[in-house]
């Protein structure tokens, strides 16, 4: 029997985060104050999130330390495997390669805990008690109450509402783990119950949810925000995953030709790509994949400006590629990529031609999930779903060209609290929906009289 799988010992776990900032070829553009329009420093951000977290996210310093209490946290689940696909090989008559990287294996079954992990540890460090957050389709949510339940902080969820009734699984998760959770928008924020009284029907949004997170946050004792995404702090934690997956190739005596992760907020994307990036900007060949749903393509169609991370317009402005943040996205599946905007590390790196962005319809995606259940077995979460199109899209040019390349890609999660997808899918009930170009220029009018990056 050939190796299927590439494991590492614990001893072995990366205790570094690696830190792009430290060799992008252009420097980042501070985020700017949202009352003044000038740069903000450390202590802007301070009422939001402790310290040392505020110091990681204006770091430039290439390695960080990962602390001891949180790689003993991460150890229940990583290393994650390296698993090599031959039974997709087979089934696309490809002679490439494809590898992924399971991070399905978390308890929550995604990615998102390893900067959960990281984050409650600091905040319980910095003597924070208490955590506010949103959460989309509820990954978020149910990562961050595990670790908040390991360290012993109190969590309160916002959670979109159209979720909230659609998903009762990630909710019930959120519970076991001991967090409080509510719909958002919800009658615990003045944000919310404006929201409530303005658009009574309204499902919600990651947006709303994200301002009455950070109300809650600003008008309580002992209280900061978490953010899942977007974040560079949250972009570096999730290095692991392709620093693991570098010594995974090691073992293999291989290196990969292009390396490929769907894109919500960016960081599963950044967690599998950076470390190869880093080679890349040093010289290595090879290509680098982000893939986003063309109902959301902030990178493909969005522009790259200063924006709000919210809909209150609250948050600082960052230069990012996107949609404005006004733009509520068509309720398609992959809750997790349903985000105006972009990681302004990922932006960055696009602009800089590092970073290929690519977006697929639903259908496409779905086809690809249910390839990849009914060949290797994993049912994948709709989000990975656009990095599997990805992968098998590489796989069919290999097999016109008979080129033999390796094909990595991050199984960001699985699917098995979605099943709901899959069965409208089944049911020929999934429909295919294309951002509108005059759509996407109206919703960033709302920016036009704001600063622009260089
Ligand atoms: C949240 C989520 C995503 C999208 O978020 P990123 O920050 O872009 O990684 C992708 N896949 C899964 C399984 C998720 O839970």
């Amino acid at each position: 029997m050939e190796t299927k799988k590439v494991f590492l010992n614990q001893s072995d776990m990366p205790r570094q985060w690696y830190n792009i900032a430290a060799d992008m070829p252009t420097p980042m553009q501070p985020p700017l104050h949202p009352g003044t329009g000038q740069p903000i420093g450390p202590d802007d951000l301070a009422p939001i999130f402790p310290m040392n977290l505020i110091e990681q996210e204006v770091s430039t310093q290439r390695w960080i330390d990962i602390p001891e209490e949180v790689l003993e946290i991460l150890a229940i689940w990583r290393p994650s495997p390296l698993t090599r696909a031959y039974n997709l090989e087979k089934f696309l008559g490809t002679p490439a390669k494809i590898y992924f990287k399971d991070e399905s294996v978390s308890p929550s079954g995604s990615h998102k805990p390893n900067t959960a992990v990281a984050q409650a540890y600091y905040n319980k460090a910095f003597g924070i008690k208490r955590i506010a957050t949103e959460t989309g389709a509820g990954q978020w949510g149910s990562s961050l109450a595990m670790a908040c339940q390991l360290f012993g902080i109190d969590l309160k969820v916002y959670m979109v509402k159209v979720s909230f009734e659609q998903k009762p699984y990630r909710k019930m998760l959120m519970r076991t783990w001991g967090a409080e959770c509510v719909a958002s928008p919800s009658q615990d924020t003045s944000f919310g119950r404006k929201m409530m009284a303005e658009y009574p029907d309204t499902p919600g949004s990651l947006g709303i949810a994200i301002s009455e997170a950070i109300e809650d946050t600003v008008t309580s004792k002992d209280t900061r925000y978490a953010l899942g995404s977007v974040l560079n702090h949250v972009m570096m934690h999730q290095t692991i995953i392709g620093l693991e997956a570098l010594k995974q190739f090691e073992i293999v005596g291989t290196y990969p030709d292009i390396v490929i992760g769907c894109a919500g907020g960016g960081s599963n994307f950044a967690g599998v790509s950076f470390p190869f990036i880093r080679d890349k900007i040093y010289g290595k060949n090879v290509r680098i994949v982000a893939v986003e749903p063309s109902a959301c393509p902030t990178l493909t169609k969005g522009s790259f400006l200063y924006d709000f991370g919210d809909t209150a317009a609250t948050t600082p402005l960052l230069p990012m590629h996107t949609l404005g943040h006004n733009f509520i996205p068509k309720p398609f599946h992959a809750g997790g990529l349903r985000y105006h905007g972009m990681a302004p590390l990922v932006s960055q790196l696009v602009l800089d031609n590092l970073i290929e962005p690519q977006s697929y319809n639903q259908l496409q995606t779905y086809e690809a999930g249910m390839v990849f259940a009914r060949t290797e077995g994993i049912v994948p979460a709709p989000e990975t779903n656009h990095a599997i199109a990805g992968a098998i899209a590489e796989a069919l040019k290999c097999k016109e060209t008979g080129e033999a390349k390796t094909i990595l890609f991050n199984l960001s999660g699985h699917g098995i609290m979605d099943l709901a997808g899959y069965d409208a899918y089944l049911d020929n009930k999934l429909t295919d929906y294309e951002m509108p170009e005059d759509e996407i220029r109206e919703a960033l009018k709302v920016l036009e009289n704001y600063p622009k990056p260089k």
